[in-house]
């Protein structure tokens, strides 16, 4: 890490802040290699810098003042994913989750300002406007219905969301059923390119027993505090909450795998702000990913159904049966991918920002999923679904990718819910 791109005099605060990697969590890594064989980047590259342990390493290296946040340290966590999968196979508990998010803090704060500066408005300021969101989803809809996305580098089309204009004029209902509030969360990407996975939801909630309530606000933060802008995801998580206690909320159902995550983290997000820590606290409890819901359902389908597992689900939640339970629930016959439950490379904006290692990983979850012979996937998240769908448009495999929710036809619950 010699090629140092900012060389603090003394030691900034942002080394040793509550968001950067806490000393207690990186001594908790016992250098054992368990989780080499269960990371993806290290698979691929077989680089002990592409993998968990040598991250933690590195982050231990800064954190003891041996080492700088330079260049070499900034590509060790830009080519991480973030999926977890290390966490989960961890036997000594290092949580590595929010350890990568204050690497990635410390990182950001040493890039260029102007870096910075673009990154941090589109992080912050576009996603943590409702209207600014649709303006780019838009743009991006038109762009991609005159194919004017051909014209540019793969890199920022291959893992893009396909924006309908048709359904974006057709508005989600914000109430529905009646019982315990729910506040469904609007999110961001959900708002503009989801939409009938946002009607699916509002339907399940309902029926699992609450009065479903979507309030206006979208983004909940995660992908600001993923891409190391902590302070724009503390900005977004205060208003979200602010928004759910308005609204008497009991429970805060989510239906992206990476927002459910991240939500369910809000009390160490603020942990440091005593005015709002408590309130976080209690908020990140009533959150629930919407796979977890007990949804009856009519017979709906009866095909076979490839499940894809989010990595914020299997290894931020622990969430696995309750998705192959939701897909048969509709009737359909759920089958694994063989392929062991591999990252697909989405990632957040992993696919723009590390095309090579993301485009490796879509192809080889596409190829698994044809592998499976299922015509359509279940996949609980915006980030995978576009990223397998266009895998799939790559190898000419035709499949549809659906989200669980939306392969129910609903029924009303026997019971009231369960509380949170
Ligand atoms: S993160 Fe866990 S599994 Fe990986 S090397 Fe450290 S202690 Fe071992
Ligand atoms: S989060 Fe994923 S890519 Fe990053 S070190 Fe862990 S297993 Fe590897």
């Amino acid at each position: 890490m010699a090629d140092a791109h900012h060389t603090p005099t003394a030691r900034p605060a942002w080394l040793t802040g509550v968001l950067a990697p806490a000393e207690d969590d990186i001594v908790k890594c016992v250098a054992c290699g368990l989780c080499l064989p269960h990371c993806p980047t290290f698979r691929l590259t077989g680089r002990e810098t592409a993998a968990p342990r040598g991250r933690i390493a590195a982050m231990r290296a800064v954190q003891e003042g041996r080492a700088q946040v330079d260049e070499s340290f900034a590509t060790m966590m830009d080519e991480c994913l973030a999926c977890r999968a290390c966490e989960t196979a961890c036997p000594s508990g290092v949580p590595y989750g929010r350890m990568i998010e204050g690497a990635r803090a410390q990182v950001e704060a040493t890039r260029p300002v102007a870096v910075r500066g673009v990154r941090g408005i589109a992080l912050g300021k576009v996603m943590s406007r409702t209207w600014a969101v649709r303006a780019v989803a838009v743009g991006l809809g038109l762009q991609q219905a005159l194919r004017l996305d051909r014209l540019l580098p793969a890199r920022f089309s291959a893992g893009a969301p396909r924006v309908s204009l048709l359904q974006m004029l057709r508005p989600v209902p914000t109430t529905m059923g009646s019982g315990p509030v729910a506040a469904v969360l609007r999110g961001c990407v959900m708002d503009v390119a989801f939409r009938p996975v946002q009607r699916a939801t509002m339907k399940a909630v309902a029926a699992a027993g609450f009065a479903a309530r979507m309030p206006e606000g979208g983004c909940c933060g995660a992908l600001a505090a993923h891409y190391g802008h902590p302070d724009a995801a503390k900005t977004m998580a205060k208003a979200r909450i602010e928004e759910f206690e308005r609204m008497g909320a009991e429970a805060v159902v989510v239906n992206s795998a990476g927002c459910s995550a991240h939500m369910k983290a809000w009390g160490h997000l603020l942990a440091d702000e005593p005015a709002w820590a408590k309130r976080a606290e209690a908020m990140a409890a009533r959150v629930r990913d919407v796979l977890e819901l007990d949804v009856a359902s009519a017979p709906a389908r009866d095909d076979l159904v490839a499940v894809h597992d989010a990595c914020h689900h299997v290894n931020g939640q622990g969430i696995q049966s309750q998705t192959r339970r939701m897909v048969a629930a509709s009737g359909a016959r759920p089958v694994e991918i063989p392929d062991d439950g591999r990252c697909c490379g989405a990632a957040g904006m992993y696919s723009v920002l590390q095309p090579e290692m993301s485009g490796d990983l879509r192809l080889s979850k596409a190829r698994a999923i044809a592998k499976s012979g299922a015509r359509t996937v279940a996949c609980a998240n915006p980030g995978c679904a576009a990223q397998i769908a266009a895998g799939l448009r790559e190898i000419g495999y035709d499949a549809d990718v659906l989200h669980p929710v939306q392969m129910l036809d609903p029924r009303p619950a026997a019971e009231p819910p369960a509380a949170p």
